[in-house]
């Protein structure tokens, strides 16, 4: 403290009392009342002198008062404003009046270091220095920073979030990047770090979920399928795979359709789409061309018999199989599905011709409806195909073209399928010669009258046999040495056989 601060001081204790301070109102009334009981005490005492009292020194002090609390804080980086103190000195006998002081403020406060730093308030008066302090504490209240790093990309649904990165600072902690804890939930990543001082910082990123990856749609068998009319189509299949969504064959849609009963182009669309709506379609062509011209029948020369067998293969067959090798005659098996589907190869190996009758022979079924005869038709040609290689078009109606017991399930069928097979290719077969093994014949001789009584004259005789039947297949024998000896020849029914065909009753 300096000398002129200290005169200034001086001069002002010593002049005039400050009219605003109470202290100085009080000491006058007190000087006052002191006047009048001296007074007072004269006039008692008869105005005797009191002998004058020893002087004492005079005793100083001063009083330093904080404004703002003694212990502060303040926050890092902040600027801290001192509140300062005020002070007074004062006389602690006499002199009693108060003389406000000049504080002088010692210590600064760095709020760029987190620490306790100390200010110091100090006052002199008379002599009497006195010094208070206040301790400042510069706390770190600043969170970390945590910077994500931008992504342009994108994380396919259900898959994690793949990091594209991240920093942390901290103001005092520096570099707190590897303390950043890193939890991903709901579509959100969220990144929290707490820096040294406890001051926790929480970012979030919310994650881009796109798929615009189509699933992958593969076509089994060929893009472009060649048929022809009749011919069975079974579609070939087909897988789809997808990068989110796994494997989605079974949500392929199928539109378009084939008729292999018609001649023409059709185009199958196959589309699936993923979860995220990305479509993939792909395209089968299937040219179904027309059926080869209907063959022209060539007229055998000479007379001829064309044995039939129908309902078969079965366990008389073998045995007729040996008659016909024995004689070296070939005859056709109108055939159905029966338990011995083995023989089929024998009957293809002894040279003779094989054809369709029907898979299941019950009128019900295969007459209820075109689709209906044809699944069927198509289904033993199939079964012969897969049993003995050969792909016949020779076919005979169960009951014959002429049977009119499809009436029953079908008004009109019958005339509608004798164009219907010869427009797809097959020929069909009825019977001009009955052995009536179905009827009433009973024995291999009724058979065997039935039928060459029958042949009379005719110069190409198709005969109908059941080789289902024992006594029919023992028929066999007898009418072809009375074929062979009357000079008629034996042959397997083909493709250009003549026609024979019964008038369609329905
Ligand atoms: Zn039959």
């Amino acid at each position: 403290m300096g000398s002129d601060k200290f005169e200034d001081l001086e001069r002002r204790r010593r002049g005039r009392k400050p009219p605003r301070r109470p202290v100085g109102l009080w000491v006058t009334i007190g000087v006052l009342l002191l006047v009048v009981l001296g007074l007072v005490g004269v006039a008692i005492f008869g105005g005797q002198e009191e002998p004058p009292a020893a002087t004492e020194p005079e005793v100083y002090d001063v009083q330093i008062l904080l404004k703002g609390d003694a212990h502060m804080t303040v926050g890092y980086g902040k600027a801290f404003d001192d509140p300062g103190a005020e002070a007074v000195g004062f006389g602690t006998l006499r002199d009693t009046d108060k003389v406000p002081l000049t504080v002088e403020t010692e210590g600064a406060v760095d709020t760029a270091r987190p620490g306790s730093f100390t200010v110091s308030y100090t006052a002199v008066y008379q002599g009497i220095t006195k010094t208070v302090t206040r301790t400042v504490e510069v706390v770190d209240d600043v969170a970390p920073i945590i910077s994500l790093t931008e992504d342009d990309g994108y994380t396919l649904p259900g898959q994690p979030y793949e990091e594209a990165g991240f920093t942390a600072t901290d103001e005092i902690d520096g570099d707190l990047t590897d303390r950043v804890e890193r939890r991903e939930e709901d579509g959100v990543v969220w990144y929290s770090v707490t820096d040294a001082a406890g001051n926790k910082t929480e970012v979030k990123r919310q994650i881009r979920y796109d798929d615009p990856v189509a699933p992958v749609l593969t076509l089994k068998g060929k893009s472009t399928v060649d048929l022809t009319v009749g011919d069975k189509w079974k579609e070939p299949g087909f897988t789809a795979e997808d990068n989110v969504d796994g494997d989605l064959t079974d949500e392929v849609k199928v539109s378009g359709s084939v008729d292999t009963g018609k001649a023409g182009t059709y185009t199958l669309v196959y589309s699936v789409k993923d979860s995220y709506g990305n479509e993939t379609t792909q395209k089968r062509t299937v040219v179904v061309e027309a059926a080869p011209k209907p063959t022209e029948p060539v007229e055998p020369t000479g007379k001829t018999i064309y044995l039939t067998f129908d309902d078969g293969p079965a366990k008389y067959t073998e045995k007729l199989l040996k008659v016909l090798e024995k004689y070296d005659v070939k005859a056709t098996f109108f055939v159905v599905k029966t338990a011995r589907l083995d023989l089929l190869d024998d009957i293809v190996a002894g040279g003779h011709a094989i054809g369709m009758h029907s898979v299941t022979h019950e009128y019900s079924q295969i007459y209820k409806s075109d689709e209906a005869f044809f699944d069927d038709l198509y289904a033993m040609q199939d079964i012969i195909y897969q049993h003995t290689g050969v792909k016949t078009t020779l076919m005979r109606f169960p009951g014959g073209s002429s049977n009119g017991i499809s009436k029953k399930y079908n008004q009109g069928i019958m005339s509608r399928l004798v164009k219907e097979v010869e427009a797809r290719g097959f020929q069909y077969f009825d019977w001009n010669v009955n052995s009536k093994d179905a009827e009433d014949a009973r024995t291999a001789e009724e058979v065997y009258r039935n039928v060459v009584g029958s042949i009379g004259k005719k110069q190409n005789s198709v005969v109908l046999q059941h080789d289902i039947k024992s006594f029919s297949v023992d028929a066999v024998e007898m009418i072809i040495r009375w074929g062979l000896e009357n000079g008629y020849t034996f042959k397997a029914l083909t493709p250009d056989s003549p026609p024979c065909h019964h008038s369609v009753n329905n």
